[in-house]
């Protein structure tokens, strides 16, 4: 199988078109196409001369995502989902920037990136995981998300535009995303060499150009790749699904917690921390009957006091066919105030979430239960 052009860094690529006796400039150029003007083919690249091009798609592959569906509209959170090569299916969300969040109004957004075709690690409320774990993403797969989604973005703009039909060429001081959540389907850490590659190829300054602190890795908690992350020289942020403050209530919910339970994924981020100059994030969904007690805030307060960690609380999004349901706003609010009381940086998700706010997974899974029903 050939590389993706999309998988290679720009060293490695000027060394690969200097054997092709190239002039130095090429790499921008191409680089400029790939990550400027989201190129996604190789006829697009109009000042490349064909021969050129012709030989790049000789050794490299090109591959662009596929647009299956978009939920949501301009302006408010969206849900792509994509078609990859195989036909596999993969989800990300596109998120504005919340001038409550970030203090002025923007046109940039976060995107919530997938990193694995379904998942191994079967979280009870999760639908990511429902039908098991598939396959890694590939490192352009991950990338191309970025691409692809300012791709469809522009030409939305342009379908309602009715002015020219020319995508805009966004450069990395304009580029419409600027963060990214590695929050998608999948356990980023369990395709750690992927991610790793992939988000340095959206970090490079001649790549995606998107600074590695605006970067959010969430994990269920796998402790020897936190370590392991702890030790790489960027400063991606870290979140941690959490969602139970006592290795009981963990467990029930996350069966990852008896492979690495509290005490463990304690230490490595004890480890990680001291490395890093930064807040860990708590992700602990708010889930009815199961981790809402009261009961669970001094064990949650003791550990994000251990690890300088912040807690997001988020009432969880009901996922059709799961038994599990929000609490009440009453709930989720006393359970907000009993953790600031206890002197921990909380913040709990306010937003009426709608069915789109809800968490990746839940299209694909829609989608490919339709497919099912059709072809019976
Ligand atoms: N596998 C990684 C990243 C993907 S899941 C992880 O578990 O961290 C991203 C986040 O969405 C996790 O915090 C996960 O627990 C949360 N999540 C999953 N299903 C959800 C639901 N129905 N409602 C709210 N959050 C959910
Ligand atoms: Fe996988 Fe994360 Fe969902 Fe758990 S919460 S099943 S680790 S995607």
């Amino acid at each position: 199988m050939l590389p993706d052009i999309k998988s290679i860094t720009r060293p490695e690529l000027e060394t690969r078109l200097k054997t092709w006796d190239e002039p130095a400039y090429r790499a921008g150029q191409v680089l400029d196409w790939l990550y400027q003007r989201r190129a996604a083919s190789w006829e697009a690249m109009t000042n490349l001369p064909k021969p050129l091009r012709a030989r790049l798609a000789e050794h490299f592959t090109l591959q662009a995502l596929e647009l299956v569906r978009k939920q949501g509209a301009r302006d408010t959170t969206q849900k792509v989902l994509w078609r990859l090569a195989d036909g596999a299916l993969i989800e990300s969300v596109l998120i504005p920037a919340n001038p409550a969040l970030y203090g002025e109004a923007s046109d940039r957004h976060t995107l919530c990136v997938s990193t694995q075709v379904g998942c191994a690690y079967g979280c009870k409320f999760c639908a990511s995981g429902l039908d098991g774990w598939k396959r890694n993403l590939e490192p352009q797969e991950i990338v191309e998300q970025v691409l692809a989604t300012e791709r469809a973005v522009a030409d939305d703009k342009s379908e309602v535009a009715s002015t020219p039909p020319v995508p805009p060429v966004t450069r990395h001081p304009s580029r419409l995303i600027n963060n990214l959540v590695i929050m998608g389907m999948g356990e980023p850490l369990a395709n750690y060499d992927n991610l790793l590659k992939a988000l340095r190829l959206l970090n490079a300054p001649w790549g995606g150009g998107i600074g590695a602190r605006r970067i959010t890795i969430s994990t269920s908690g796998l402790a020897p790749q936190i370590r392991k992350l702890g030790a790489e020289p960027e400063q991606f942020r870290l979140a941690i699904s959490l969602h139970g403050a006592t290795d009981e209530v963990r467990a029930r919910i996350m069966p990852v917690n008896r492979k690495y339970p509290l005490a463990e994924l304690t230490a490595a981020l004890e480890d990680y921390q001291r490395r890093k100059d930064q807040l860990i994030t708590f992700e602990y969904i708010l889930i009815a009957g199961v981790n809402d007690h009261l009961d669970q805030t001094r064990p949650l307060a003791a550990l994000a006091q251990r690890v300088h960690a912040k807690v997001n609380l988020i009432p969880y999004n009901t996922v059709e066919g799961l038994e599990w349901s929000r609490p009440t706003d009453a709930v989720c609010e006393r359970f907000l105030a009993a953790l600031e009381q206890l002197g921990v940086t909380a913040t709990l998700r306010r937003e009426k979430g709608g069915d789109i706010d809800a968490a990746c997974g839940q299209l694909r899974l829609k989608t490919e239960r339709e497919a099912v029903t059709q072809a019976c």
